[in-house]
């Protein structure tokens, strides 16, 4: 029988919340004139290139970011939300004011076990999604290589996945959200109720308010495992073309780009292709959907703790050794080249959380992403000169994806009927003015060609170049909205500051 039910720990977690702002060192009192800001404390991009000194509050109830808002446009203070802290750059701090960080704020409140329809606070993780959902036989739509960010960060960024040119970004699989506009009045949202807000807030990167509680449907599965294809490829049209050839039969497709190959190989890489098992295909189902069997090893070849993993890239963490590497992967995946494998939900979509911490390997420095969005009939020409310029400039990625996707209705959506080349840069005090200029000049050959970027994994874009990306009509109607949702203009991050030229 279908059951909707408020889920088992939400009563007992409920009634021992108190109605206090929690702050990382200073409890306030109720009154949210009383409301004290904790002492600045350090808030850091994901991609350590970036950090505020920021009070940070930590509210874990609707009526504590009520009164958090309610101090903030009595004082003019500017607020910025943080989920998981997963974005790249700059997203997620706030140089000028005070961070709200809704990671308490983390409760799965209702669940229809029937159509997988679940209700939860904008704070729980794509992690708690997947393991409360995959033993039950449901799977987030939607998710990223990472599992820690929050609802309230994938809705605002509108996070797509390997999925994207399938189903589209998450906004796509929201029915509803509450949301608390910075002038504190909590609305519902739908496709069809308050629908400005349903389609601006969704990629509106936390700008108009925040998101209180989400309604996602979940996917139904039938299998604890994925039929997953590693295929080489010699370049990059090569990958295209298997990209166009076999998306109509993909659930998910991911390429994985050498970036240091050139001339003919320009682009070669490994694809890796997923879909879905049919009902009844998986002998072992449900039991392989125990948390246990799809849950990451903790350990590496059943020794090495994977925490300390990151540690044995470090001599790799060069220019040669990242040669070095990509080679290796390369020649490697002709040993299991179009060799179908079965593998675990988690362990296919989170391959990047195999090895925790691994951007430390970019230490004492810290790196980008820079990833920009191509039309499909420019897609290999653009990305091949993108290629070209970076081993130019003498400034190449060390991990390149390559993904595809389609358009969306979002406001200030990144996805277009093309793909996307994510590319991990290291950044060092020495070669940040060159890696500013490379951005800058694969800005315009982006433009040149049609293309968009992603504000989750930007660090580098200017105000001039966001202008040009998106459309005028969509940049004017995002302003409006901030206008009535925000006059006072209380939300505020660092990235919004530098995208839009108000620094
Ligand atoms: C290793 C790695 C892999 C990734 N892979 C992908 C991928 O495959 N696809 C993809 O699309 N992205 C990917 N990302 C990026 C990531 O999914 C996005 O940056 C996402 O927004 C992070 O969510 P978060 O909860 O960490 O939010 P944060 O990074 O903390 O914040 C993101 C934005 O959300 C806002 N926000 C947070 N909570 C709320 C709220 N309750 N209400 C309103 N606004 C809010 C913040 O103000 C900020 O603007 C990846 C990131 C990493 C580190």
């Amino acid at each position: 029988m279908a059951t909707k039910t408020k889920t088992a720990s939400t009563a007992k977690k409920a009634a021992s919340k108190k109605k206090t702002v929690s702050t990382s060192s200073v409890k306030s009192k109720t009154k949210s004139a009383d409301l004290q800001l904790p002492a600045p404390s350090k808030v850091e991009a994901w991609g350590m290139n970036h950090y505020s000194l920021s009070p940070v509050l930590f509210p874990k109830t609707q009526e504590e970011f009520q009164e958090i808002f309610s101090y903030a446009n009595r004082h003019k203070l500017k607020l910025a939300f943080r989920g998981g802290g997963c974005s790249y750059g700059d997203a997620a701090t706030n140089t000028k004011g005070v961070v709200v960080d809704i990671s308490k704020f983390n409760r799965i409140l209702e669940f229809d076990s029937k159509k997988g329809i679940l209700k939860a606070e904008s704070g729980v993780t794509i992690k708690q999604l997947w393991e409360f959902g995959v033993q039950k036989g449901f799977w987030p739509p939607v998710v990223s290589g990472t599992m820690f960010p929050t609802l309230g960060g994938a809705l605002s960024m509108n996070i797509h996945g390997k999925n994207n040119f399938a189903v589209g970004p998450i906004g796509d699989h929201i029915l509803e959200f509450t949301f608390l506009t910075a002038e504190g009045k909590i609305l519902t949202c739908t496709r069809k109720k308050n629908q400005d807000l349903f389609y601006g807030a969704i990629s509106g990167f936390g700008m108009l308010g925040a998101f209180l509680t989400v309604t996602i449907q979940l996917k139904h599965i039938y299998a604890g495992k994925m039929r997953v294809w590693p295929v080489v490829s010699r370049n990059l049209q090569d990958m295209f073309d298997y990209f166009e050839r076999e998306y109509k039969n993909s659930d998910y497709l991911v390429g994985w780009v050498d970036a240091f190959a050139s001339g003919s190989s320009l682009g070669r890489g490994q694809i890796h292709k997923a879909n879905h098992l049919e009902k009844g295909e998986d002998p072992d189902f449900p039991a392989n959907t125990a948390l246990e069997k799809q849950n990451l090893p903790s350990t590496f070849l059943g020794i090495v703790p994977k925490a300390w993993m990151w540690m044995f890239m470090l001599p790799f963490s060069n220019k040669l050794g990242m040669r070095l590497v990509n080679f290796a992967k390369y020649i490697s995946g002709f040993l299991t080249d179009n060799k179908p494998y079965l593998q675990g939900h988690a362990e296919y979509a989170f391959l990047l959380d195999y090895v925790p911490n691994w951007k430390y390997m970019y230490k004492p420095g810290a790196m980008i992403q820079y990833q920009s969005f191509l039309p499909k009939e420019n897609a290999v020409e653009g990305f091949s000169e993108i290629l070209r310029i970076c081993q130019k400039r003498g400034i190449v990625t060390w991990l390149a994806v390559f993904k595809k996707h389609k358009p969306d209705p979002f406001l200030l959506t990144h996805a277009l009927d093309g793909y996307s080349m994510a590319m991990d840069f290291p950044m060092t005090s020495g070669n940040k003015k060159r890696l500013w200029e490379l951005a800058g000049e694969l800005d315009e050959i982006v433009l040149k060609y049609g293309g968009k970027f992603y504000f989750a994994k930007d660090s580098t874009l200017r105000p001039e170049i966001v202008q040009r990306a998106f459309s005028k009509k969509n940049l004017e109607t995002f302003h409006a909205l901030k206008k009535k949702y925000d006059p006072k203009g209380i939300l505020e991050t660092d990235l919004y500051r530098r995208i839009m030229g108000i620094w």
